[in-house]
């Protein structure tokens, strides 16, 4: 800290107007992003540090501090939870409005308190304030403390969801949580709300990042994650192609619904595929497995094991509703040690491997061979792509 604040203190202007940029930057990806609740947590911020700065920057009357410290400290972490109470929209949407007027009246509501803030209540107020103040910090116990307490709620948020909102609050409050507790420091505000923004931008663009490469349905790498990957490839590499089995039938049976649960279900089989071979969703019901380094014969085996596991795996439909009321239509699903409402669905699948051509489109199209005469096999096996 002793460092930032001798660079702080070298660029005066640079050190306070910092902030402003970096949190309008993060505003503006957030925006683009179309991350309402993060432009609105943004906004939040913007609008404290201006406080900050115009009403707590210079020395002052000491309970006047105290109380304009410690509403900071109760009001930030509410301006941040209150997103949850809106969608996460576009920032034209009613719902970042509705944002800023609910901003505004916490603005309102602690200026009114401060603008009166010597009679009798707020002195009871302040002196229990103060009585619960410790020496290393300017901020009372009770609030860090509360502070904390919401700090800790926020990492179980990121622990069980890992939505972005929530490690967005989870920093914030961690990051304007210590700089409010260590007020005393010089400049602490001004470097604790750049960290804060730079993370946030930080948030935003791997998220975005992740969800462009990232198929929302299964969750395995997409195909633009494929195609950037095979653009990188050494001279020996294989190529499988994974197709799940008379899967319109199943869809026609139990529904989309189903199909996509299944969908899921087949993904986080494949995915449990041994050799570090990566699994991608290809298109519709078909995956692409890629084995870097590696041939045919080393792959077989372990493609193998997963074609077997998806097999004797027993598919428990959630969603009975809409099953069609002519149960015959299921029957060919019904796996017979299971009772009416456990499946099972086979995968078939095509292997080609580097040595077998020249180009990365000619693996492929090999693999799509190899496949679709795993087909014509009578489904539910391995074959492996063989000029004739
Ligand atoms: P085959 O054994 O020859 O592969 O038969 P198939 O029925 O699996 O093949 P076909 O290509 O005729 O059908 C693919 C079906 O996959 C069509 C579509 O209903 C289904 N499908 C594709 N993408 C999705 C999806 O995202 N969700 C669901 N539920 N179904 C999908
Ligand atoms: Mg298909
Ligand atoms: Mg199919």
């Amino acid at each position: 800290m002793n460092s930032v604040i001798q660079v702080m203190q070298a660029n005066l202007g640079f050190a306070i107007y910092m902030p402003y940029v970096l949190l309008c930057c993060a505003f503006l990806i957030a925006y683009f992003f179309r991350q309402g609740r993060i432009a609105m947590i943004s906004v939040a911020l913007l609008a404290s540090y201006w406080l900050i700065q115009h009403t707590l920057s210079e020395p002052a009357d000491q309970h006047l501090s105290l109380i304009k410290l410690s509403l900071f400290a109760l009001l930030l972490p509410v301006a941040c939870w209150q997103i949850y109470l809106f969608k996460n929209e576009t920032i034209w949407h009613p719902g970042f409005l509705a944002f800023l007027l609910s901003l505004g009246l916490i603005i309102g509501w602690a200026s009114l308190l401060i603008s009166d803030f010597d009679n009798v209540i707020m002195t009871y107020f302040i002196e229990f304030l103060s009585s619960t103040q410790v020496t290393s910090s300017p901020l009372p116990i009770i609030l860090a403390a509360y502070i904390a307490i919401l700090t800790l709620y926020a990492g179980i948020l990121v622990y069980s969801h890992n939505r972005l909102s929530d490690v967005v609050i989870y920093s914030t409050l961690l990051v304007v949580g210590s700089a409010f507790t260590r007020f005393d420091v010089p400049f602490i505000s001004s470097t604790m709300f750049s960290l804060i923004a730079v993370l946030m931008m930080i948030y935003l663009i791997s998220t975005s990042y992740k969800m462009a490469f990232t198929d929302t349905l299964t969750q395995l790498p997409a195909r633009q994650a494929l195609e950037i990957d095979l653009r990188q490839l050494g001279k020996k590499y294989t190529l499988a192609m994974v197709d799940i089995d008379h899967f319109k039938s199943f869809n026609d049976t139990y529904g989309h619904d189903a199909g996509d649960d299944v969908l899921r279900l087949i993904a986080s089989r494949l995915a449990l595929i041994k050799g570090n071979g990566r699994v991608y969703r290809y298109g519709g019901e078909e995956f692409l497995i890629l084995f870097k380094g590696k041939e045919t014969e080393q792959c077989s085996p372990l493609l193998e094991q997963v074609r077997n596991d998806i097999a004797g795996y027993p598919l428990v439909l959630r969603n009975y509703t809409k099953r069609p009321s002519d149960n015959t239509q299921g029957r060919q699903y019904r796996h017979s040690r299971y009772k009416q409402d456990c499946l099972s669905l086979t995968v078939s699948i095509g292997i080609s491997d580097s040595l077998q051509g020249d180009s990365v489109t000619e693996i492929l199209d090999n693999a799509d061979k190899a496949l679709y005469s795993a087909k014509s096999s009578g489904r539910n096996c391995i074959k492996h792509y063989s000029p004739q």
